[in-house]
């Protein structure tokens, strides 16, 4: 019998996301500080055969997901290298990657080549203004051709995350429903959280996810697509046509914590039991200082023991974490 993680309120940890640097060649506003951050030094990354070890460690507890983040996955030197190394874990049976797309063109044959399998493209916007306004960067038609060139590589429907965001996009959500509709994607809107490095996050901003359905729902009726089980974070919603899918992540107004699967992996070496921990586990100096791997593991599975029931956004006594998006990966 393999061995499960499991925590105190029953729920099953499979799923690991793996931050790889907290580099990126975007400024997102909700994300990064314009003037960037202090970026955590290079010999404090932890190096791809770190990674590797800790991944395995974390799949002979049972962990049998992984999903590669950032900041910019992408950005990390010699990065299909690391898929590769990845991709040869075994109980690893699924790893996908969260990107911002812009260098998907280039990179997509590679990493599809090194063993990944599936993508998430992060696209809040479709209007170039929006986006040069959201990201700081002029980009939007490298994204959508590595869009195009993540089709032809990984498996469909191209998954896109955008972020909704009430007084900046709010007027795009037939325009992406669209894009659902035309396109092989699944166009996810996620609920703007509070993990903004200028903590300028206001809950007027959020854009909840039942007026995004209503809205699209008034043009293009939808039907919920039963969730058969799954664990997956996002609410799927199908158009009553046939014609394409689209799925709500609603962590604000609808939280989906009580069947969370997930741990993080910071890409300096901290060990996070949710995306709003106020704690964290150093698996990085005790890695490097010659424990075995049944320590490592050890700190793994005492971590989970004390995993949270879930985040505090919706409670008075909510305190925003120290460390942004960048640094803590999707
Ligand atoms: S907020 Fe934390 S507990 Fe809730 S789903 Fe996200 S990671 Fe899991």
């Amino acid at each position: 019998m393999s061995y499960q993680l499991i925590d105190s309120y029953g729920r099953t940890i499979n799923n690991l996301r793996v931050s790889v640097t907290d580099q990126c060649n975007f400024r997102c506003i909700y994300c990064m500080p314009a003037e960037g951050m202090v970026f955590v030094p290079r010999e404090e990354i932890l190096t791809f055969e770190e990674i590797t070890r800790l991944v395995h460690i974390a799949s002979g507890l049972g962990i049998s997901k992984i999903r590669l983040t950032g900041g910019e996955p992408t950005v990390r030197k010699d990065f299909p290298l690391l898929v590769r190394m990845l991709a040869g874990v075994p109980g690893i049976r699924d790893m996908a990657m969260t990107t911002n797309g812009f260098l998907l063109k280039k990179m997509a044959r590679d990493l599809r080549e090194a063993g990944l399998k599936r993508v998430n493209v992060s696209l809040d916007t479709l209007n170039p203004e929006t986006f040069k306004q959201l990201t700081r960067r002029d980009y939007l038609s490298q994204v959508l051709e590595g869009l195009e060139e993540a089709e032809h590589y990984f498996r469909l429907p191209i998954k896109v995350n955008a972020v909704a965001i009430r007084g900046y996009t709010d007027d795009e959500l037939l325009d992406f429903a669209l894009l659902a509709r035309t396109k092989p994607y699944q166009i996810r809107f996620i609920e703007y959280m509070p993990l903004d490095a200028d903590h300028r996050w206001s809950r007027d901003q959020v854009l909840t996810g039942r007026e995004i359905i209503e809205r699209i729902n008034a043009v293009w009726p939808l039907e919920p697509v039963r969730r058969n089980g799954s664990r997956e974070p996002a609410d799927l919603f199908r158009f009553v046509d046939g014609t394409g899918e689209i799925g709500l992540i609603a962590s604000v107004s609808e939280p989906f914590c009580g069947s969370c699967n997930r741990i993080r992996l910071t890409a300096d070496g901290k060990l996070r039991t949710c995306l709003f921990s106020l704690w964290e586990t150093d698996l990085k100096t005790p890695m490097r200082m010659g424990v075995t791997d049944d320590d490592l593991a050890e700190m793994i599975i005492s971590a989970v023991a004390r995993k949270e029931p879930g985040h505090l956004i919706n409670d008075p006594s909510f305190v925003q974490p120290e460390r942004t998006m960048s640094a803590i990966g999707g």
